[in-house]
């Protein structure tokens, strides 16, 4: 216990020492508490390797500090980065001892690493955009980038499928994003850290081959760079000549993409000169004292001082022609240019004057990044940036996840039903609820990127006419459009059919021009609206074909969808039972009372219309009993076994994860119950909405009902349209 202790105050020591040496300013206070919460959390945890995990976040903020040195909140958030996702600690907990901005940076790596936990990367163009489109905050990006770096590092100790998997993602995914950043030096290690466990073999034979070339190569280079060292230092510049560090990756990838072999890559030597002086000027002062030297090749050179690459990348590279013919690439740059280069816009905040605030100097970063993903392809350098992926195209969209891992890419404010329209049309046309991120949400919330969307279908759902109020994929759009249309048409024949069937009762014929007379009479435009309004239930053809038909059964206002409903239900029955002497009479059902399979139902004789169907206690009825007493009829809804009719169940509880599964569960537990359509919304805490399923009578419908009460987080259930 001493000596852990003594251990840790020695690491706390050594990661302030190097935040004072790197950092403008050094909270010491915020830095040592994160660090001492970092350590009591994961007091209990360890490493692969042993070692005790705190040594992780410390390694990270190390990084954070010395590598990627950008203000103390990242060096807080990096210690503090696992803390909430590994521990009990919660995101509140954070917020409150250590403040909103150091929260939002751990909330937001904490999703990232999310984000590829488990997953197979097959789409990292994709999941590169996902992360650019979560990324709120860039030193959500720098903490990501150290404790990716510092996992590579530390590799060796995965098991080996685990370790390809990780180094794939890191080459295809934090590699390139390094490098957007400026970052040149962590893409570079991160890139041939990858590629060591990628391909091993290459990667130790390429360093095998760099080894044995060593002394040559070093020999040769100080042949070339001596008369420049004495002409430089006659001149009294301060400077720094280096050969340049190669990266194994950026040769191997060289060999593949020149087809050509080690040697062929390799004989091409580079030497950087870095001048100490903050002075562009004495950059092409070098350069020419450089071409004084040695013949350079006219095509080769290239000023990225007087224009800049898109990630502040500045250097002057001139080809010349070394002893023995042989051909050297020299980049001439300041210590200022060069720490840009290799520490990204971390370097380049350390460089501002003291009057830039933090938070002002931050905000200039941030806008940065975003311009370079977002600007136009305006030059051939920012085209060079946007080559491997076109990042000015992720404002407008966004990416999602299937529960099993795949990524969907949307439209920007796509909907769960554009969802399930891309995951296929079937699954869009039989969607009857969502759950995003395990919770359940009405079908036109908005989705964000990095969402989990899982889609509930019941085979006897079908698209609704509101989502196209909502849906903003054109796929979805001509799905539900097609099926409306094909809804449409049937309604159309059943409208017409009705109309045929009813004229044929009624002994009348009418042409062509007389169904159209009639069609505009009644106001619409033509026949096919006619029919539709017919097979919708919104035309009462006794009333348009028999004027004199009595009035008194008439009800005022009619639900159409309960009409439409209600017939389907008397269809599916198989209509009613008229037994005795009536039987045989036509009879229609009571538009007042709109009995359903299940009500208590007796006929009435009319006259000329043959029976009416009312409910038992329909008040119309009670009123006509009045008068005509004798015109009643015994009537009865068949007891046939396995038909079936919709009813509709208004629901309204408590909105907990899973709580769509329960209420299905419950209905579909009770005698096998089919569900037709589940249409559910939640506000807050709450939800409510309808249920439609397929009941054999009230007795059924009934327990449902009573089931449905008795849900733990169901507050209220009753039948719709009753
Ligand atoms: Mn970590």
């Amino acid at each position: 216990m001493a000596i852990a202790a003594i251990k840790s105050k020695r690491l706390l020591n050594e990661l302030l020492d190097v935040c004072n040496a790197n950092l403008n300013t050094v909270n010491e206070k915020l830095i040592s508490k994160a660090f001492r919460l970092a350590a009591e959390a994961h007091k209990n945890h360890y490493r692969l390797s042993g070692e005790p995990y705190l040594i992780h976040p410390f390694e990270v903020a190390l990084i954070v500090a010395k590598e990627i040195p950008l203000d103390d909140i990242s060096v807080v958030a990096a210690l503090l980065h696992d803390v909430v996702e590994d521990t009990d600690y919660s995101l509140e907990f954070i917020e409150k001892e250590f403040g909103k901005e150091v929260a939002e940076i751990v909330d937001g790596v904490t999703k990232i690493t999310g984000v590829f936990r488990g997953k197979n990367i097959n789409q990292a163009d994709n999941y590169r955009k996902l992360l650019l489109s979560m990324v709120k905050d860039v030193r959500v990006m720098l903490v990501k980038f150290a404790d990716r770096l510092h996992n590579m590092r530390t590799l060796d100790f995965m098991p080996l499928e685990k370790q390809r998997r990780i180094a794939k993602e890191t080459l295809e995914i934090y590699a390139p994003f390094a490098h957007r950043f400026g970052l040149g030096r962590i893409k570079w290690e991160l890139e041939d850290l990858a590629f060591k466990y990628l391909n091993r073999q290459a990667y130790e034979d390429i360093a095998q081959k760099i080894k044995d070339k060593r002394k040559e190569r070093e020999t040769y280079i100080n042949k070339f760079k001596t008369p420049i060292y004495k002409r430089l230092t006659e001149l009294g510049l301060r400077f720094e000549i280096t050969g340049r560090p190669k990266h194994l990756y950026s040769i191997y990838r060289k060999m593949i993409k020149r087809n050509t072999t080690f040697e062929g890559i390799y004989d091409l030597l580079a030497i950087r000169i870095i001048l100490e002086d903050d002075d562009p000027h004495q950059c092409y002062y070098v350069l020419g004292i450089v071409n004084e030297l040695y013949k350079p090749i006219p095509d080769r050179f290239k000023d990225y001082i007087s224009i800049p690459k898109k990630n502040n990348y500045q250097s002057l590279h001139t080809t010349v022609v070394g002893p023995e013919g042989k051909l050297v690439e020299v980049q001439i740059r300041t210590r200022k240019m060069h720490e840009i280069a290799e520490k990204g816009v971390a370097a380049h905040w350390k460089y501002k004057e003291e009057s830039f605030s933090k938070e002002q100097d931050i905000e200039e970063w941030v806008n940065w990044v975003r311009e370079i993903f977002e600007s136009a392809n305006r030059d051939e350098a920012t085209k060079e940036l946007l080559a491997s992926f076109k990042l000015n195209l992720y404002q407008d969209e966004i990416y999602v996840f299937t529960p099993a891992g795949d990524l969907v890419r949307l439209p920007i404010n796509s909907t769960p039903v554009d969802f399930a329209f891309q995951i296929h049309t079937k699954v869009g046309y039989h969607c009857i609820g969502a759950k995003v991120n395990d919770k359940i949400v009405p079908l036109n919330t908005i989705l964000h990127s990095g969402d989990r969307v899982e889609i509930l279908t019941s085979k006897n759902q079908h698209p609704n006419p509101g989502w196209l109020n909502f849906v903003k994929t054109h796929k979805a759009k001509t799905s539900i459009r097609r099926f409306i249309k094909r809804e449409e048409d049937e309604i159309v024949n059943a409208g017409r059919s009705l109309w045929e069937k009813k004229i044929k009762k009624l002994k009348l014929t009418f042409n062509g021009d007389q169904l159209i007379k009639l069609a505009n009479k009644l106001k619409f435009d033509n026949t096919k609206q006619f029919f539709l309004a017919i097979g919708k239930g919104q035309v009462d053809l006794d009333a348009v074909l028999n004027p004199e038909t009595e009035k008194a059964e008439e009800s005022d206002v009619k639900d159409l969808e309960f009409d439409k409903f209600a017939s389907i239900a008397r269809g599916a029955a198989g209509g009613v039972l008229v037994e005795g002497e009536h039987k045989g009479i036509i009879y229609t059902y009571a538009k007042c009372c709109n009995p359903i399979p299940g009500d208590p139902i007796v006929g009435f004789i009319t006259i000329g219309e043959g029976i009416k169907i009312h409910r038992k206690n329909c008040k119309n009825l009670i009123s006509l009993l009045e008068k005509h007493g004798d015109r009643l009829v015994p009537v009865a809804w068949p007891k046939t076994e396995g038909s079936f009719f919709v009813a509709a169940i208004k629901i309204r509880g408590e909105d907990k994860p899973g709580i769509l599964q329960s209420i299905s569960n419950s209905i579909t537990n009770y005698k096998n119950t089919n569900i037709k359509s589940v249409n559910i919304s939640s506000h807050d805490s709450y939800f409510e909405g309808t249920v439609s399923v397929y009941v054999s009578d009230l007795n059924h419908l009934n327990h449902l009902i009573e089931r449905l009460k008795s849900s733990p987080n169901i507050f209220h259930a009753e039948r719709f349209y009753s």
